[in-house]
């Protein structure tokens, strides 16, 4: 039966990259859930991926920060940057920092799969289980049984299982001994308590808002939803809410002492959307009158919308986060090769390692480094051997 040098298990955005870069790709075979490669990429960033940022500092991202840091001093943003611009892609840049493909996610894809020209892949292959046998690894996939000296897993988190997601990289990396960090939904709205049932009323309706979460805040819009919360300053604030209260300023940038003495109704004078204020007037108990009749007692009442504090029920779940956060403790993945340091020539990238950026391109920058570091370690590796 043969033996592949490389099996890379998962062709989403590292799996790809990987596989792009080694030197060597006729020996190395891409094993894909889907029926085609990177289908994640393409819906990302709304259709136009959000590649990287032009900042990307550990402080983005819920990760072992030494790690990360000393990684992102060789890879920052300007290697996944210029790669892709090199490769011909066209971008255009959102919020001063954030690199977006110009026209659709389809130009990055066409990029990464124009890269693994002479890689052989099995696609509607499921990867079920994998065992090392002298040196080999045996990988059991719904296509059958497919034998490796490296075993590369890019298999990506939890979410969007309708696109192809599943726990195998966890798994395979609990088999071999390593610790998995609890895994969560994050970049993903939040659901309500019954005291905030009155924002389902709003769905649709978008603020721009400060969030408060632990130690980071966001500033960004929040978008009224169905089933609770959503847009990018929530999005963020997931990453690091695990339970408890966060703190909300539906009127940032606003001196709220200003509408005293207005002979203008509250709902006029507040710099929200009629509907919101209304709804959080009726809310607090205070009519819609006018600033110069607003007594202390509801003056006080109405700062709570400077610093509002929601505890959400829960979070969306897996089927809409954009991440999972938590995965592969990094105490055991060398930095740069992201070699198991427990079992040799096992390899783990992108977002099944602990590793979650916030929204901004941080995730993807992650994932394209941690494969191209990869690949070069084993170009370097094989030419030491091979010459
Ligand atoms: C809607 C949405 C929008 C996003 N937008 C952005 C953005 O604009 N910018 C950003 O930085 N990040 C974004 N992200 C996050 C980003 O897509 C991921 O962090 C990134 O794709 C992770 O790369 P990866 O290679 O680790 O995993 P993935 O790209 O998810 O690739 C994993 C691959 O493994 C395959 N696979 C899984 N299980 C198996 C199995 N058992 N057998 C075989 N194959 C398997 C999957 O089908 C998939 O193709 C977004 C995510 C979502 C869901």
């Amino acid at each position: 039966m043969k033996i592949y040098e490389n099996i890379v298990i998962g062709g989403g955005a590292s799996g790809l990259m990987f596989a792009s870069n080694l030197r060597e790709k006729r020996d190395t075979i891409i094993l894909e859930n889907n029926s085609k490669f990177g289908a994640k990429v393409l819906i990302s960033g709304g259709g136009r991926c959000n590649f990287t940022n032009k900042r990307v500092y550990a402080g983005n991202y819920l990760a072992k920060k030494s790690f990360l840091k000393e990684f992102l001093k060789e890879y920052p943003s300007s290697v996944i940057f210029d790669y892709f611009i090199s490769r011909g892609l066209n971008y255009t840049v959102k919020n001063e920092t954030q690199f977006f493909c110009k026209s659709s996610s389809k130009e990055i894809l066409d990029i990464l799969i124009n890269g693994i020209k002479g890689v052989k892949s099995s696609l509607n292959c499921k990867v079920l289980s994998v065992k090392k046998r002298d040196d080999i690894f045996e990988v059991d996939t719904t296509n059958g049984l497919f034998l490796s000296k490296n075993l590369i897993v890019s298999s990506g988190g939890l979410s969007f299982a309708k696109i192809g997601a599943t726990s195998i990289g966890f798994d395979i990396a609990k088999e071999f001994g390593h610790s998995v960090n609890s895994l969560n939904p994050a970049l993903v709205g939040f659901t309500l308590q019954p005291k905030e049932n009155f924002f389902k009323e709003l769905s649709g309706v978008s603020v721009d808002v400060d969030v408060k979460v632990g130690k980071k805040s966001f500033s960004g819009s929040l978008l009224f939803a169905h089933r609770g919360v959503s847009g990018p300053a929530i999005l963020n604030a997931s990453l690091y809410w695990s339970k408890g209260e966060i703190e909300i300023d539906f009127l940032p940038n606003f001196e709220l002492f200003s509408i005293k003495g207005s002979k203008k109704s509250l709902s006029n004078l507040l710099p929200l959307p009629k509907s919101v204020a209304k709804a959080f007037l009726s809310k607090l108990n205070i009519d819609d009158k006018n600033g110069l009749n607003l007594s202390k007692d509801e003056f006080k009442k109405l700062e709570q919308l400077k610093s509002y504090k929601f505890a959400p029920a829960g979070t969306f779940g897996y089927s809409k986060a954009e991440v999972t956060k938590g995965g592969i403790d990094l105490d055991r993945i060398e930095n740069f090769t992201f070699e198991s340091k427990l079992i040799n020539n096992l390899y783990f990238l992108g977002e099944v390692l602990d590793v979650t950026g916030e929204l901004g391109g941080y995730n993807f920058h992650f994932a394209f480094s941690s494969a191209l570091s990869c690949a070069k370690y084993l170009n370097d590796k094989s030419s030491i051997f091979y010459g």
